[in-house]
């Protein structure tokens, strides 16, 4: 059996993503004061990322999988919604 790598398993997925509404906002003031930045390691996408010392995050390639949201020590940090009907991710195996 053929073993696949993160991107290339992530890039089987499909997406449609909600221009005009992102289903997961940060409050950067409060990101940027959190010392541990636990969203940077725990998302599976990647999503979070650290550009120029500041937290950067874009919604589209999100796996809706919570985890963000989960550990997030920081309360009003994460706006955290599933996509608008339609909107989102389309699983796809093999
Ligand atoms: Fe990343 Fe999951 Fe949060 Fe989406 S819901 S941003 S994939 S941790």
């Amino acid at each position: 059996m053929k073993r696949h790598t993160i991107e290339q398993l992530l890039g089987k997925n499909k997406y449609l993503v909600d221009d005009e509404h992102a289903h997961i906002v940060i409050n950067k003031q409060i990101c940027n004061r959190c010392a541990d930045k636990p969203c940077t390691t725990a998302c599976p996408a990647g999503l979070y990322t650290i550009k120029e010392g500041e937290l950067s995050f874009d919604y589209a390639g999100c796996l809706e999988c919570g985890t963000c949201r989960v550990v997030c020590p920081n309360k009003g940090a994460i706006e955290w919604n599933f996509p608008r009907g339609g909107f989102g991710i389309h699983f796809r195996y093999g």
